[in-house]
Order: C-alpha cells, then sequence, then structure tokens
C-alpha cells in the first residue's frame, strides 16, 4: 500500500465505494502505521484521530486533487473518507490498546500452549499483537536467540491467522518478511549461517509480494549485511550497507 498512496484516484474509488473491505483496513493502516505523509495530508493523526474531527480537506490534498472539486464538495468528500475509514482506524487503535494485555495472557503459558492460543483464539489475530510480537523477539534477540525464535515464529503464526479476508495480503506479507529478517538475525547470532541465509531469502521473497514499504526493505538490507560481515564477505556487506542507507 506504500505504493498506493492517498492519491485522488484512489479517494474516488474509496468514495464510490469500488475498494473492497480489505482494502479499506490497508489504507486505514497506512495512514495509521506506514505513511506520515498521507496521515498528515488527510490530519489523521493516531490514537487521537479515532476522536477528533477534521471538517475540511487540507490545501496539500485539494493540491493533489488538481483543484478540480470545488470547496465545498471538497469538504463532503473528506467528511466521506473519514466516515469509510474511521471505523478501522478506531478497531486498530482498540487492537493496539489491547494487544499488551493480551502478550500478558500468552506469558502465563508454556510455548506450545502458546501457540495453541494464536491458532485458535481470534482475540490474538490483529496486526498489533503481531507487531509486538516481534518487538519482543528483537529485543531478546542478542541475549537468547532461541527464545527470540520461537517468538518470532508465535509472531507469524499470529499474521497467518489474521488471514487475507480480514486485512489485504501486502500488508500480511511486510510482516512477514519482517518475522524472516528477525529469524535470519537470530540464526546469525546463534552462528548458524546456513539457517540465516534461507531465511534472508524467505524474507525477501515476502517483501517482493508486500506493500513495498521501504522502511522493511532496509531493515532486511541491514540485517543481511550483518550476516556477509560473519561470513568476512566484506564487499556484499558494504554494498547491502550502502543499499540500506541510501534507501
Ligand atoms: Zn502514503
Amino acid at each position: 500500500m506504500a505504493k498506493r498512496h492517498l492519491d485522488s484516484r484512489l479517494l474516488e474509488k474509496l468514495l464510490q465505494g469500488q475498494i473492497s473491505p480489505a482494502e479499506v483496513k490497508e489504507l486505514a493502516w497506512h495512514l495509521v502505521e506506514v505513511c506520515p505523509d498521507c496521515a498528515q495530508t488527510v490530519e489523521f493523526d493516531g490514537a487521537t484521530s479515532a476522536d477528533s474531527e477534521v471538517e475540511t480537506l487540507p490545501a496539500s490534498m485539494a493540491a493533489r486533487d488538481g483543484g478540480r472539486q470545488g470547496d465545498d464538495e471538497t469538504e463532503i468528500s473528506f467528511a466521506r473518507v473519514r466516515e469509510r475509514l474511521q471505523g478501522t482506524i478506531v478497531l486498530l487503535h482498540q487492537q493496539r490498546v489491547a494487544a499488551p494485555a493480551l502478550l500478558k495472557e500468552l506469558d502465563a503459558h508454556p510455548i506450545e500452549r502458546q501457540r495453541m492460543l494464536v491458532c485458535n483464539k481470534a482475540r490474538f489475530w490483529t496486526l498489533p499483537v503481531a507487531e509486538l510480537l516481534l518487538d519482543r523477539a528483537w529485543h531478546l534477540g542478542y541475549e537468547e536467540p532461541d527464545r527470540a525464535q520461537t517468538v518470532a515464529e508465535l509472531a507469524a503464526e499470529v499474521v497467518d491467522s489474521i488471514g487475507p479476508t480480514s486485512f489485504g495480503d501486502e500488508v500480511l506479507n511486510d510482516l512477514r518478511a519482517r518475522s524472516w529478517a528477525y529469524r535470519g538475525n537470530f540464526h546469525r547470532i546463534a552462528s548458524d549461517y546456513r539457517s540465516a541465509e534461507e531465511a534472508f531469502k524467505r524474507a525477501e521473497a515476502f517483501h517482493a509480494r508486500g506493500t513495498g514499504d521501504l522502511l522493511e526493505q532496509a531493515r532486511i538490507f541491514g540485517l543481511r549485511s550483518t550476516l556477509c560481515r560473519a561470513l568476512s564477505r566484506f564487499e556484499e556487506a558494504r554494498d547491502l550497507l550502502q543499499k540500506a542507507i541510501h534507501i
């Protein structure tokens, strides 16, 4: 969806009801989590946007529309955009607020039971739960790479359970890519270089079928670069790092 910013064409499709419920959710996710530019343009401000009233289309948005619409029409259009996205934005906000308690609930169980819960209980099937698990895995990585691996796998199971009918596959593939990139890094920390290479290949394959998010891409390049250094492939490591920096 990073390829699909909220420009006038997407706005029109949204207003005409020509994008699917999954795409509406992806767009809301794009505004809340991925693209500060679009969020600023439509004056969505994370959690607070769930409650705030935004009455007019900002000048930058009007400029994207090429001045095609008059001021009154623009205001009405924007009110309808809010109407279409508001439900999902509020839902994402609620899911983010609920996610820490859900992780705490998982913590009370051994890992096998945790797997069973995330696969069978729909309350765990949210993007914020998956992201929080990935954050936790990342922080565990250097101290406890094996445990970090397990937590990253759990995050991937959450993502698979969310399913493309609920959220578009591109957003889910971004998180799958992040999970594999982290797992590649944990294998590298544990000196299992063959598994690390395999994991990075998978990360890149999922990223190619994701939203094209540049931050995810930079993350994969940066982590792969560290693996190349560990394998004394210094030139490749430098190239990847350069790519990551210049994204
Ligand atoms: Zn955007």
